[in-house]
């Protein structure tokens, strides 16, 4: 069988013959990937690897895969598919390329929960497919929700599939509310931590650079996000991934900077009282949250010891300085596709600034037309997000004259 042209992959049962939650994770060579094959390589009675997907990192993904040995891998990048299939030729791992094997492979059998942990909108069809079957989802992809939250969170629904967060904040709001669903959110307090540039002002922030601009204080994370980081763009994806995991209005969603991230968020209720979730800033515990909830299983992750913390700081983003989380709070506000759009001019904007084609301020500005130029839909059929998408990208590549 050639796999490279198979369409409809056949469904494949566990070789592992392990116990636990069958868990496919795409974008496994990611820092959100590898840190969840840390998480179950810990685990190996909770958890076997069905699925592991990788846009171009070839050499990773056959490391991984030789060391999990899943049902199936997908390599993106056709140009690697023999690579891949190569490096796997001694075991009966299949191999699939391509595009449209993310969300063949997204329908199959043979796994439990995926990890949605590509980044930015490819994410969103596999992610979809894989809610059309019926997967349970630990979602990190957080531009998914931006582009079609209502419609992820309408099949969800319909589908009776969890959508668990993993990004710290959310995971954080999830798991203050257990045990609070007959209890009103008042408004949730999304922690950010402020970047590396917090404090920081206009007349200096056109000079910072890639490199600088990738030096996350708390976090380290792939390149997208830790320059979503900087420009606070990530927090706007934030509180729009929020609105929707959560069923809010935009008025409920309250961002605070907190630079220490020891409360990765909160969540107020009626009566005035708030509950936090703490720790130290580790991704490995939400992953972990995510993908073994509602279980809480032990490790030996570093402890917060309160007597070595003498101070929690609290203050207001500087929404003049930071425009991309004024930005983000309009698209909320409006929602449509507008949030589509914002979020398809960030990732060409982003995608310049990291091949040093515009400077740090210039990604506020490309993102700000866009969503002046693409036309508004109030209420876009999935179609019409996937065409916003599409129109934003090309205005704003135009714009930088990419
Ligand atoms: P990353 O860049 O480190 O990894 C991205 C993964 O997606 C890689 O495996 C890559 O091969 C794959 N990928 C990239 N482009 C692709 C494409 N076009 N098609 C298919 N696969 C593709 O990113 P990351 O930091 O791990 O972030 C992943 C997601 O998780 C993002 O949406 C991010 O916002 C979210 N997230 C990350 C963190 C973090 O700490 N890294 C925290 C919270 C949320
Ligand atoms: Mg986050």
């Amino acid at each position: 069988m050639n796999e490279q042209q198979h369409t409809k992959p056949d469904a494949v049962t566990s070789p592992s013959g392990v116990g636990g939650k069958r868990i496919a994770i795409f974008g496994s060579t990611g820092s959100i990937g590898t840190q969840a094959l840390d998480v179950i390589a810990a685990n190996p009675s909770f958890f076997s690897v069905e699925i592991l997907t990788a846009h171009n990192n070839d050499e990773l993904l056959v490391q991984q895969a030789l060391k999990f040995n899943p049902n199936i891998v997908v390599i993106g990048d056709e140009r690697k598919y023999s690579k891949v299939k190569e490096g796997l030729a001694s075991t009966d791992i299949k191999v699939f390329t391509g595009e449209k094997s993310l969300e063949e492979v997204a329908a199959m059998d043979c796994y439990d929960l995926m990890l949605a942990a590509i980044v930015g909108y490819a994410g969103l069809r596999p992610t979809l497919k894989a809610i059309d079957s019926g997967k349970a989802i630990a979602l990190a992809n957080k531009e998914t929700l931006v582009v079609a939250g209502d419609i992820i969170m309408q099949r969800a629904v319909e589908k009776r599939v969890p959508v668990i967060p993993v990004d710290s904040e959310h995971s954080a709001i999830f798991q203050c509310l257990i045990g609070e669903t007959r209890n009103r959110i008042e408004k949730i307090i999304l922690t950010a931590s402020g970047g590396p540039f917090l404090g920081r002002k206009p007349n200096y922030l056109v000079n910072v650079k890639r490199e600088h601009a990738l030096q996350h204080p708390n976090w380290t994370m792939g390149a997208k996000i830790t320059i979503d980081s900087a420009t606070l763009m990530n927090k706007g994806l934030e509180m729009i991934e929020a609105k929707w995991l959560f069923n809010l209005k935009p008025d409920q969603i309250q961002v605070v900077v907190h630079q220490q991230s020891i409360i990765h968020s909160m969540v107020q209720f009626e009566d005035g009282s708030i509950k936090a979730q703490m720790g130290l800033p580790d991704m490995k515990l939400p992953i972990q949250y995510a993908l073994a909830f509602p279980k809480r299983i032990a490790n030996n992750f570093p402890r917060l010891d309160f007597r070595k913390m003498n101070t929690l700081s609290f203050e207001e983003p500087d929404l003049k300085t930071f425009r991309n989380l004024a930005l983000s709070m309009e698209a909320l506000q409006k929602g449509g596709n507008l949030p589509a759009i914002m979020n398809a001019a960030n990732e060409i904007a982003v995608y310049a600034f990291l091949k040093n084609r515009v400077n740090f301020l210039d990604m506020t500005d490309v993102i700000e037309k866009t969503m002046q130029k693409v036309s508004f839909i109030e209420k876009p059929s999935l179609e019409e997000y996937f065409e916003s998408d599409g129109e934003a990208r090309n205005f704003a590549a135009d714009l930088i004259k990419l």
